[in-house]
């Protein structure tokens, strides 16, 4: 399976700490995964907030993600990484979004944060969930699709317990497909053109 190199880029003001951990952990959560991030955060695009919502159209900016995909050629996929509320329709809010497949994928903080439920601060929870969802949004950039195993990464959460009870790893045959696709890219790579 060839390496995958994944970008993380910050929109808007985000937890640093936990930014870097998170990086840290795509390394061993992801198989045969290097990330980085990109050293200027991008602001937060104002035309994706909803005021009646007070929320932030996710697709709005996933498009800024894919954008910059397109300009970073270096990585195979772009992780975005912000700390407000998201939504995409019809869902009332998201922890995260990707293409399927392709090179942007985000997540967003807000709702993983032990706080945002009244509980006290809880960095490695926080940690926890924060990998927890960007794997899963990797995986979907991969072409993953969600799965039935409740603790796959790719298991789709809708709350924040269903988050909890998953893993940050991927079941058995998420893992194969992974290596299946990777090794289909491989194989193209080798065909003349
Ligand atoms: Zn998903
Ligand atoms: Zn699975």
């Amino acid at each position: 399976m060839s390496q995958m190199k994944v970008g993380i880029i910050r929109i808007g003001e985000t937890n640093e700490d936990l930014v870097n951990r998170v990086q840290e952990n795509l390394t061993t959560s992801l198989p045969q995964t290097t990330a980085a991030q990109i050293a200027e955060a991008l602001p937060l695009p104002q035309q994706a907030y909803d005021e009646e919502r007070e929320q932030y159209h996710s697709n709005t900016i996933l498009n800024i993600i894919r954008t910059e995909a397109e300009k970073i050629k270096s990585f195979d996929a772009i992780l975005g990484i912000v700390d407000v509320d998201i939504f995409a329709r019809p869902l009332s809010f998201v922890f995260g979004q990707a293409e399927n497949p392709g090179k942007a994928a985000l997540i967003s903080l807000w709702r993983l944060n032990p706080e945002f439920y009244g509980k006290k601060a809880n960095m490695e929870l926080f940690v926890e969930r924060s990998t927890k969802e960007a794997v899963h949004e990797i995986g979907h950039t991969l072409g993953l699709q969600h799965c039935s195993n409740p603790f796959c990464v790719m298991y789709f959460s809708n709350s924040i317990f269903e988050t909890d009870r998953k893993q940050s790893l991927f079941c058995n045959k998420c893992y194969l497909k992974i290596e299946n696709s990777q090794a289909t890219k491989d194989e193209d790579v080798e065909q003349p053109s």
